[in-house]
């Protein structure tokens, strides 16, 4: 008899459809299971690529892990481009900017942290800020332009690794997991997939499937597009961050004339309701960085969960025999997922695993219920 090489993906959001994808290429028989892939929190997400601009003091290991996941990027997107079409990257980079003087300390302190660790980031004053973005408003005092941070289109990037996936002949199956134990996943409607390796990649929703995954928990988001209309001010050419009044919000670029502007951010169980509150202080905040959204259209708006960890780093690894961890990523599941994948696939053949994701093992929270 053969080495069985049947691998079980539960999820398929960007992480899922990533590993799934890299299994399959790498020669595993996969299924995919899931009742609704290429939603998730990745359907709503911002598409920042911005381990830099997200970096904060304490948060090394993220930066780390981050920095060597972007890094990985650019082939990711070109071995995707002719199996799965254009994921979307964006090579623009990003502007941080400051409204009031509490945001521009808080800038300061970022770019005296990235300083230290050696990380490239200019300081920008409000006129060299306008000389790059125009549409930014009188209130913007200072700024930090981060080449290296870069962006991609989430859906175009879902829809290609779901061709990806389709072509690599990866198996969708569309009913939903109940729970995951070693060698295999049951299904809602009773029926069970058999398998050698079983991987969690069920965003939020991970903490469900398995006792060891209870700490991950739901982190809410609201986000809306935009898009510019004849007349008005075109959309950025880079991603703009900001602080404004200690408030962030981002906006992100699309190359098909949509802006996307994010994000609010909340414990508040899985309730992905988007409120009135949490679209008006994205657009006040927003409108504060680049006045001329006020004339674009606002043609959506959405919430997703986050799936949120202990320490806001993934959880990549095995937590039983023949069950692997890939969730808990947080604010940067896009950024991650080729890592993640790369990961993922040196697990499931027995290789090594990158040194820089190694922070990321879930052995690192011996206390959970096993
Ligand atoms: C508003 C917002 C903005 C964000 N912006 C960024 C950004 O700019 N850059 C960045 O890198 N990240 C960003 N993120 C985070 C990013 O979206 C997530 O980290 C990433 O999408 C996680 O991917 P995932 O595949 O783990 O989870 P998800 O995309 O949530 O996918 C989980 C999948 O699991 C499936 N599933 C759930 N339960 C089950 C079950 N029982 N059985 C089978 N399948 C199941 C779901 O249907 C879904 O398809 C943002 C998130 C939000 C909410």
């Amino acid at each position: 008899m053969g080495v069985d090489r049947s691998v079980a993906v539960v999820g398929g959001g960007v992480i899922g459809l990533s590993c799934a994808w890299a299994l399959a290429d790498a020669g595993r028989r996969v299924t995919l299971v899931d009742p609704d892939p290429g939603r998730g929190a990745s359907w709503v997400a911002g598409g920042m690529l911005a381990p830099v601009t997200e970096s904060w003091p304490g948060e090394e290991d993220a930066l780390e892990l981050g920095t060597a996941a972007l890094a990985a990027w650019p082939d990711f997107a070109a071995r995707l481009t002719p199996v799965g079409g254009d994921p979307g990257l964006r090579l623009d980079g990003t502007l941080a900017v400051a409204v009031d003087s509490a945001d521009v300390g808080t800038q300061d302190l970022l770019a005296g942290h990235l300083a230290a660790l050696g990380r490239e980031v200019r300081r920008l004053t409000a006129r060299e800020l306008r000389a790059i973005e125009p549409g930014l408003g009188r209130g913007v005092r200072s700024g930090l332009h981060v080449p290296g941070d870069l962006a991609v289109d989430n859906r175009a990037l879902l829809a290609s690794l779901h061709n990806a996936c389709r072509r690599s002949g990866v198996r969708f199956v569309t009913t939903a997991a109940r729970s995951v134990r070693g060698g295999a996943v049951d299904l809602a409607d009773e029926s069970t997939v058999e398998c050698s390796v079983v991987v969690i990649a069920a965003g939020a929703r991970s903490g469900r499937l398995h006792p060891r995954m209870s700490l991950v928990r739901p982190v809410k988001g609201e986000i809306l597009r935009l898009r510019s209309r004849p007349g008005a001010l075109p959309v950025p050419t880079r991603t703009i961050r900001a602080h404004v009044e200690s408030r962030p919000v981002y906006l992100v670029p699309r190359t098909t004339g949509e802006l996307v502007l994010g994000a609010t951010q909340l414990d508040v169980g899985f309730d992905e309701t988007v409120t009135a509150g949490g679209v008006r202080d994205l657009l006040r905040d927003a409108e504060q960085v680049l006045p001329g959204i006020a004339e674009y259209e606002l043609v959506e708006t959405a919430a997703g969960l986050r799936a949120g960890s202990p320490d806001n780093l993934p959880l990549i690894g095995w937590i039983e025999p023949g069950v692997l961890a890939a969730s808990g990523h947080h604010r940067n599941g896009l950024l991650l997922a080729p890592i993640t994948a790369a990961a993922v696939v040196s697990l499931v053949t027995g290789s090594e695993v990158a040194d820089v994701v190694r922070a990321a093992d879930p052995a690192r929270f011996p206390e959970v219920p096993r």
